[in-house]
């Protein structure tokens, strides 16, 4: 089984990770001179309770502070702090921990003690309806199935201002193995506790922790260890993961340089939700055992051990490492498979950009932060990933790689801007990219443009072509492609592209018959609606959708209407009977039709190859007609331009509520089938006409 539909579903779980990641790095931004702290933590996890009991042994090189603040939970209790034998008076409140130093210990090698306890209980979701729109908001729990604490829960007292290495030693009942960033220095049971051990000794930014009934395999690559964290039921996974993971790590390792940490370890979660941590990954079980996610996302986790959790984001100039990490993660491993896959994802990006970016959602590269939902992504993590692609592009195969090479051997462990990646990038390109980043990091928006001829004329066995490039305001400059054919050949050619109007002149030596400008979709642009037939994608990003339950709808198709509009998240929806529709309301907005309806004129613009009937469809001579049978479309709106109109239409309400939980998934396809909840077809309908392909009439 292959359903596509669940690969957003994961990657959307990782932008929470990104998300509070980002919280974490902003909290230490202000501070010029950072504390040096070394902790020894000693924790023991009782499941029962979920209570955490705590011991840090911290020693704290001063610098002349006179107050120490640690960010800790705001549920703690029983906190005791020593300094030097002496039990000490702090404050305690927002989940701050203030202590005072005395005149001598503000230039000393402190040691303090510090003793607590907490209740971690966040309540645990099983399976979130709305994928897209995260903030369930777990960051810590403690229970019987598992620990998974967030370095936000404040689990531990957390110096802010402070670079800090962690000895971390977790007891917990018999066969509890605790997992976090690190090197792991192994986990023995006795008297009826699991005791583990792990060091720390490069600067985290916060440190998270899991524990659960983990079967742990390890494999060895070079001075790495590739580790799995399985519950038992899962433990047969641990073989691909492992060698998926070490590959991953070879590979990496020789495009950038060695290996940033000691271990990577694919720890599995108790409840379905997936990290990218430093060293390791927290994944959902559900998501784990899914067959294409060791080719996928685990890449992409593994990426960012290099590229964000290596090489840190400085987020006051956005935040690159999504960007980057899609291009030699997701990207690479399209282009590796072929190039056709390679360019399909570039034109996928260009679609997804031009239907959910509008000016008023749109946002510079350095201005992006992390994602939560389709438009934040579609900037932050396609866009981004083209942009890599232009400069790859432009400054050549040996220089770009060659320029993330030394980014990752200058910048390890530092805070890390768009302006570091371009002086990167120049120093080895040789050449001035500011007008580069300054178009496409540093604005808003992507370019538009149209290609037309001017005169072709003949003089003897020769064609003069003239053309033009037309760009609309802003204008952007960039070196394009101009593919020329004809009946024997296909001529290119590149042009410098810039200001309102570029003039090119072509030759060729046989009447002309096509002209294409960008024909492998090098640059990133925003493509003209003809170019993009509208897709689930244009619903969810909609501004106003009607949603009209047909007259003759079984009841229990309600349920599902409105699991459909929830999972879509269409936040400005009203439901409405095929009664209530009127025409302005009909003009004014997109509009979801609920069943068939009485009105065939709705579907005016069905494709060709797509029939509808009240107890039947087809598409491309597939007859579906079975009560199991679903079809949900995107089409052309009937009356008005740039809106469209969509249709749900299961044939029973068998497996309606199943289906319409799913369709959100398949947010690029224009239409889809299912059979008993299960995707049959899926796919687009054909792109009507391109600006940037000149036809000569014969
Ligand atoms: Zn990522």
């Amino acid at each position: 089984m292959k359903e596509n539909y669940k690969i957003p579903l994961f990657i959307r779980f990782i932008e929470i990770a990104a998300f509070s990641l980002t919280i974490l790095v902003w909290g230490s931004v202000s501070l010029a001179a950072e504390i040096i702290a070394t902790h020894n933590l000693q924790i023991e996890l009782v499941p029962t309770e979920m209570r955490l009991i705590g011991r840090d042994d911290i020693t704290i090189k001063t610098e002349g502070t006179g107050v120490l603040t640690f960010r800790v939970s705001e549920n703690l209790t029983q906190i005791k702090i020593i300094v030097d034998q002496d039990q000490r008076d702090f404050e305690f409140n927002n989940g701050r921990l203030l202590l005072n130093l005395k005149p001598h210990e503000q230039t000393a090698d402190l040691h303090i003690r510090i003793y607590y306890s907490g209740i971690f209980d966040d309540p645990v979701p099983v399976r979130p309806v709305n994928t897209d729109n995260p903030g369930y908001g777990v960051t810590g729990t403690i229970s019987p199935k598992g620990t998974f604490l967030l370095a936000g829960a404040g689990w531990y007292p957390e110096l802010v201002g402070s670079q800090a290495t962690y000895r971390v030693t977790v007891r917990a009942p018999a066969g509890f193995i605790a997992v976090t960033a690190g090197r792991s220095r192994g986990h023995i049971t006795q008297n009826d506790q699991t005791v583990s051990t792990w060091e720390v000794n490069y600067p985290v930014r916060g440190l998270a922790l899991s524990a659960a009934r983990y079967v742990v395999e390890e494999k060895s690559v070079g001075k790495v260890k590739a580790a799995t964290y399985l519950l038992p039921q899962n433990k047969h996974l641990a073989a691909s993961y492992l060698e998926a993971t070490a590959g991953y790590i070879a590979l990496y390792s020789d495009l950038f340089g060695s290996y940033p940490f000691q271990k990577f370890a694919v720890v599995e979660n108790f409840f379905p939700t997936g990290f990218g941590f430093p060293s390791y990954t927290l994944i959902g079980g559900t998501v784990l055992r899914l067959p294409f996610i060791v080719h996928t996302s685990l890449g992409h986790e593994i990426a960012h051990c290099w590229w964000g959790n290596g090489v840190y984001v400085d987020y006051a100039e956005g935040n690159w490492s999504e960007g980057l990490t899609s291009y030699v993660a997701d990207y690479l491993f399209k282009e590796m498979k072929s190039e056709k896959a390679a360019l399909d994802a570039r034109r996928q990006w260009l679609k997804d950009f031009s239907t959910l970016v509008r000016p008023d959602n749109d946002l510079a590269l350095n201005q992006f932060q992390s994602r939560y939902n389709p438009a934040t992504k579609t900037i932050g993590y396609d866009k981004g990933a083209m942009i890599f692609h232009m400069i790859r592009r432009l400054v050549g195969e040996e220089a770009f790689w060659g320029s993330l090479r030394d980014l990752f051997r200058d910048r390890l462990f530092q805070r890390t801007s768009w302006s570091d990646l371009q002086r990167a990038f120049e120093i080895r390109g040789k050449q001035s990219l500011q007008y580069f980043f300054d178009q496409w990091v540093y604005r808003t928006g992507a370019p538009r443009f149209s290609v037309d001829v001017v005169s072709t004329e003949r003089s003897g066995n020769s064609w003069q072509i003239t053309g033009k490039i037309t760009q609309d305001r802003p204008f952007y400059n960039f070196s394009l492609t101009l593919a020329l054919e004809t009946g024997q050949q296909t001529i290119t050619e590149k042009i410098n592209v810039n200001d309102q109007m570029t003039i090119f002149e072509l030759t060729c030596a046989d009447p002309p018959l096509k002209l294409t400008a960008d024909p492998a979709v090098d640059i990133f642009r925003r493509l003209s609606p003809s170019e993009i037939p509208p897709a689930v994608n244009a619903l969810k990003s909609s501004s106003s959708v009607v949603t009209v339950l047909s007259d003759q709808l079984d009841p229990a198709l309600e349920k599902a209407a409105r699991t459909l509009v929830l999972s879509l998240g269409l936040n400005h929806n009203e439901f409405i009977t095929e009664d209530e529709l009127n025409r302005q309301m009909l003009v004014e907005n997109d509009i979801l039709m609920i069943g068939g309806l009485r009105y065939p004129d709705l579907l005016k613009h069905l494709p060709v190859g797509v029939d509808i009937r009240p107890n039947s469809f087809s598409l491309d001579k597939s007859v579906y007609d079975k009560p199991s049978d679903a079809f949900f479309g995107v089409f052309n709106h009937p009356f008005a331009e740039n809106r469209i109109i969509s249709l749900f239409m299961p044939l029973s309400s068998e497996y309606a509520d199943i289906v319409a939980a799913k369709i959100t998934h398949y947010g690029k396809y224009s239409y889809l089938a299912f059979q008993s909840g299960k995707n049959q077809a899926k796919g687009f309908w054909p792109v009507e006409k391109s600006p940037l392909v000149y036809e000569w009439k014969q």
